[in-house]
């Protein structure tokens, strides 16, 4: 069985790994089902910060040919690392995500993801070769240059943020393009930052695509984990490659099968990098109905947000994407957004900036006073805390071309 051929190597190779043992007082020959792998302490985020650059190493380094990097928003950057059947399979799990998808060689994909550190841009480029679709490697940014390339190469598909694809629309309507008439496209694969069902309606009706969502991260090998398949209801994950634990963040508990949780990832194939119970911080379940769509691999929803994105306003815990959830609903919501938390003397007070067309913005005061007391009342009425809502012009927020910056979070910044 791969995870019990896991251990036993990663216990001589990966000094990670024998520590991990060790801590729980067991051998590699201890672990003999998924079952057991509960009695091993978690992998975090915090470890890969305590090895960088080389300490989770688990090959000599002539036999690494890649590294890619996270950005480190918070603490210093994590590495991660590749053999070359380690990239050789994270091709093939992404080629897997994208015939879920409906891609087929007979498509033309640009990919608009920044080719770097990141995983993004080389994850797909890979998986989408190896399908045999014809890859244009456009990188991130110059959005009016990706949208002539789109036409003139006629491309069928495309993969950002789901944030930077509304941003495409927005430019190509002021380009005096109509993106769902000039152009070819007829799907889009997304993700990168959590998104709403409301967001990818608004995607997928400006572009005339269809939009799926997928997930990964760049400890396990970046995108290539899970994706949706043509229901659009739920992610797929790969469960031939990753055995997947749901816990619960607060006591590390493993939950049982369908509760909401911290996802915690252990791959099973992985030469350079093997970690055994990896916590992604990111908030999911698993869905225990069998998909109409007949593939052999269990579902999660999509991701609702991070566990440590949450944001406890007067003690209500609160993700993002829940307030995404909620202002999407309102006709007015245009897809931009923005959360600001501070504190007014010793209470936390929140106020969501949230864009709306120019025809409301600089119409009569009484429809746009209506708007924001409409909104301001769903959200009092979801979450019992008073938020005050901002009405504010289309085009007036930042765009950005990689994830967008949903929260901004006063809270303990000195003025
Ligand atoms: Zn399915």
């Amino acid at each position: 069985m791969a995870l019990r051929k896991m251990i036993r190597v990663g216990e001589k190779t990966s000094p990670w790994i024998k520590r991990q043992l060790k801590e729980a007082g067991l051998k590699a020959e201890d672990i003999k089902c998924k079952e057991d792998l509960a009695k091993l302490p978690y992998t975090t985020k915090d470890t890969l910060r305590e090895n960088y650059p080389f300490g989770l190493l688990a090959c000599p380094l002539d036999k690494v040919v890649r590294f890619h990097a996270s950005s480190g928003t918070t603490g210093k950057s994590t590495v991660v690392y590749y053999t070359q059947e380690d990239i050789n399979v994270w091709s093939g799990l992404m080629a897997r995500v994208l015939k879920t998808t409906g891609l087929t060689n007979k498509d033309i994909m640009q990919i608009i993801y920044n080719y770097g550190f990141f995983t993004g841009g080389f994850g797909f480029h890979y998986g989408a070769e190896k399908l045999g679709v014809s890859v244009i490697p456009s990188g991130s940014g110059n959005t009016k240059k990706q949208l002539e390339i789109m036409k003139d190469f006629n491309t069928t598909s495309f993969t950002s943020t789901p944030s930077y694809a509304l941003h495409l629309a927005e430019v190509a309507k002021e380009m005096g393009m109509d993106p769902d008439k000039d152009l070819k496209l007829r799907q889009g694969v997304f993700g990168g930052e959590p998104w709403s069902e409301a967001i990818r309606k608004q995607i997928e009706k400006s572009f005339g695509i269809d939009a799926y969502d997928n997930y990964g991260l760049s400890e396990m090998c970046g995108p290539g984990i899970a994706c949706e398949c043509e229901q659009k209801d739920g992610l797929h994950f790969w469960e031939d490659y990753f055995i997947l634990e749901v816990i619960d963040p607060k006591t590390g508990e493993v939950l049982p099968e369908g509760e909401k949780g911290e996802l915690v990832f252990t791959p099973l194939w992985k030469e350079a990098m093997p970690l055994l119970r990896y916590r992604t911080r990111d908030i999911s379940r698993i869905i225990v109905d069998e998909c109409e769509c007949g593939l052999p691999f269990r579902k999660i929803e999509r991701i609702t947000g991070r566990s440590d994105d949450m944001l406890i306003i007067r003690g209500v815990n609160i993700f993002p994407s829940q307030i995404e959830e909620v202002i999407s609903m309102h006709p007015a919501f245009k897809g931009h957004y923005q959360i600001v938390v501070e504190k007014k003397g010793f209470m936390d007070s929140i106020t969501i900036n949230m864009e709306v067309t120019e025809k409301l913005f600089s119409g009569s005061l009484s429809d746009l006073l209506k708007v924001q007391r409409e909104l301001e009342e769903s959200l009092r009425s979801t979450f019992f805390i008073k938020a005050d809502v901002k009405l504010v012009e289309e085009g007036s927020m930042p765009r950005s071309v990689g994830k967008a910056q949903r929260v901004i979070d006063l809270r303990g910044v000195k003025k």
